[in-house]
Formats: C-alpha cells, sequence, structure tokens
C-alpha cells in the first residue's frame, strides 16, 4: 500500500455554531445495509423491480445499497420536498422531479433517506399508485417512529431513531454535510 492509499480523507468539521453527536458510524450502517439487501433480495430478488431513489437525501444511501443487491433491477429518481431549508416541516409536498421510467406493472421498492411525519412518503405512495405498478415496497435508512403521525407502513428500516434533527450519509442541513460518513444529531452551541 502506498502513502496515498493510507490517506483517508477527513469529514468536514462542524458548521459554527454546531455540535455533532455520532448516531451511527460507518461501520454500523455498513453492517446493516448488507442486512437490509438480504431481505430485499428475499422479497423481490426474482421480481425485477424498480429501485425509485428519492432525491436528495437518500442519494447515497441508495448508492450504497444497490451495489448489495446481486440480482436484476433497474434504478430511477424522484425528488420531493416538503421541508425548504428549515428544519421543520411546512407540512406541503410537491413532485420536483418525475421518474423518467414508466412504474406500471413494476414491482417499486421506494426508497427514502428518512420517514419523520410520514406525510412525504404518504404522498409519494398514493402518487405511484396511481400508475398502477405490481407492487410498492418502503425501504428507508432512518425512522423517527414517534414522529410518524401518518403511521405509515415501512417494509424494510435501517434505524429506528429519536425525534431530533440529524445530518450525514445523504441527509442535509441547508445544503450542508451530505458528505459525512456517518449519521450525526446536530447541536446548537453558542458561538
Ligand atoms: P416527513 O414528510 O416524513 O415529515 O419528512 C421527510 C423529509 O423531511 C425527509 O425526506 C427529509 O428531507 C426531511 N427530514 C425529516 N427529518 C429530518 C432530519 O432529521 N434531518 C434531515 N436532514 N432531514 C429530515
Amino acid at each position: 500500500m502506498n502513502q496515498f492509499n493510507q490517506m483517508r480523507l477527513q469529514p468536514e468539521p462542524p458548521l459554527p455554531g454546531h455540535r455533532l453527536e455520532i448516531l451511527h458510524e460507518e461501520q454500523d450502517i455498513r453492517q446493516r445495509i448488507a442486512e437490509l439487501s438480504k431481505e430485499i433480495r428475499e422479497q423481490l430478488g426474482d421480481k425485477d423491480p424498480i429501485v425509485v431513489c428519492v432525491l436528495k437525501g437518500a442519494f447515497v444511501f441508495v448508492a450504497d445499497l444497490v451495489r448489495q443487491l446481486d440480482f436484476p433491477f433497474t434504478v430511477d429518481f424522484l425528488r420531493a420536498s416538503s421541508y425548504g431549508d428549515s428544519v421543520v416541516t411546512s407540512g406541503e409536498v410537491k413532485l420536483d422531479l418525475d421518474l423518467q421510467q414508466s412504474i406500471s406493472n413494476r414491482h417499486v421498492l421506494l426508497v427514502e433517506d428518512i420517514v419523520d411525519t410520514g406525510l412525504t412518503l404518504k404522498y409519494l405512495q398514493s402518487n405511484l399508485e396511481s400508475r398502477n405498478p405490481a407492487s410498492i415496497k418502503i425501504c428507508t435508512l432512518l425512522h423517527k417512529p414517534l414522529n410518524n403521525v401518518k403511521l405509515t407502513h415501512i417494509d424494510f428500516c435501517g434505524f429506528e431513531i429519536p425525534n431530533d434533527f440529524v445530518v450525514g450519509y445523504g441527509l442535509d442541513w441547508q445544503g450542508y454535510y451530505r458528505n459525512l460518513p456517518y449519521i450525526a444529531q446536530v447541536h446548537q452551541v453558542s458561538k
């Protein structure tokens, strides 16, 4: 191994006024994704599914998840927004970017970064159901069960977490922190 192979990029430090508390380390996430991919293979391995990545937050999770899935499937993307730049939900969901492929008669695996109130998922589920898929299964990396007022059913869940705002591994705070290899809670501290 040469000196370049040994170098590891350090993730950015917290923004001013923030302290990050790690909830799930990179290693935990890798391990959980390996387990999830086995569960997904058992249910969808012979169904030629379409994996739908909900942008932007799920892009890192989906990139790692699909590389653990060893059966035929296609991937497509959509983008829904409900939060804007705030940490408080606006209560409204809209589709900013739609799928390129038809999902009619296809088995869909809808992959989210996080289910909080369940509002986004509920909206996406009914939107996709109107397109006559063969089935829809839901996979999320994170779930805040205490806040899921919509009581949305989840088929594959990475981690249940407390009702706190988290960043990293694709999830952002005002566009920052998506590159963190771990999932962390953000604490506000005085500057
Ligand atoms: P829901 O509609 O379930 O309330 O919220 C779903 C969306 O809210 C997620 O896709 C994500 O964009 C955002 N969100 C909810 N909780 C968090 C959080 O703790 N951290 C971040 N970065 N985004 C969150």
